[in-house]
């Protein structure tokens, strides 16, 4: 098996033991390839195993590997978003992770294309309120989580976060469980998500603990990446 192939293999099976450690439904958590700043060999090679969703973080990036990859693949945008650079995402991709504007998630319902679906949505939350991560409130996510009601072109499926990097098991659990927290309380209140995008190489067992439904995952596939200049 080449290197790629067993990381893969890697991967599923770390993600279906933690499903049966912590009493999750089998194939309850999927996973999302974090592709940025890979090269297309390697996405290509990814997908050739069965690997279908592929998440992207800098659109100057991501767009020439959407336009030449094809085949039946769900693209996720999961970097920083800006408000001049709505259009791409909302032309060329079927989720956003990084949703915390009213302002951004207004342009990207009057771009969103009508031949396609509304675009999937979860909003950032920075649970562990950390100065240096994007990310809203809870308090604030509810009330961006009411005013999405308003457009129709976006389709809110749920939350998602990047925790502080921790080594520790039980430290790497707490953000997870608030943001599940957050996320039932939603649920309670009407809203019908089904998706908590937490846990990456580094945590995925501790997410998944906490109910994870979606697993982003970059080094875990494809090594260790290059620092960006
Ligand atoms: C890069 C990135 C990941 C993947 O991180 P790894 O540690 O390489 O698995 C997940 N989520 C976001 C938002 C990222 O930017």
């Amino acid at each position: 098996m080449n290197s790629i192939a067993k990381r893969l293999a890697q991967i599923r099976t770390r993600i279906t033991q933690a499903e049966q450690d912590y009493q999750r439904p089998p194939g309850s958590v999927k996973l999302l390839a974090v592709s940025k700043t890979r090269p297309l060999a390697d996405l290509q090679a990814l997908r050739a195993l069965g690997q279908q969703r592929f998440a992207e973080n800098y659109l100057q990036d991501a767009l020439p590997k959407i336009a030449t990859l094809n085949g039946d693949i769900d693209w996720h945008f999961i970097g920083p978003l800006q408000s001049n650079k709505t259009r791409p995402v909302a032309e060329h991709f079927h989720w956003l992770h990084t949703l915390e504007r009213l302002k951004i998630a207004r342009r990207l319902n009057d771009q969103r294309p009508a031949s396609l679906p509304p675009l999937n949505v979860c909003i950032q939350v920075n649970i562990s309120a950390d100065p240096n991560k994007a990310g809203l409130t809870p308090e604030a996510a509810e009330t961006l989580a009411n005013e999405l009601a308003e457009l129709p072109r976006l389709r809110l499926r749920g939350l998602m976060t990047l925790p502080r990097r921790e080594q520790d098991f039980e430290r790497q659990r707490r953000p997870f469980r608030e943001l599940h927290g957050l996320y039932q309380q939603l649920c309670q209140s009407g809203f019908e998500l089904d998706t908590l995008s937490m846990g990456m190489t580094n945590d995925l067992e501790a997410a998944i603990a906490e109910g994870s439904t979606l697993v982003r995952v970059g080094s875990g596939l494809f090594g260790p990446r290059k620092p960006v200049q």
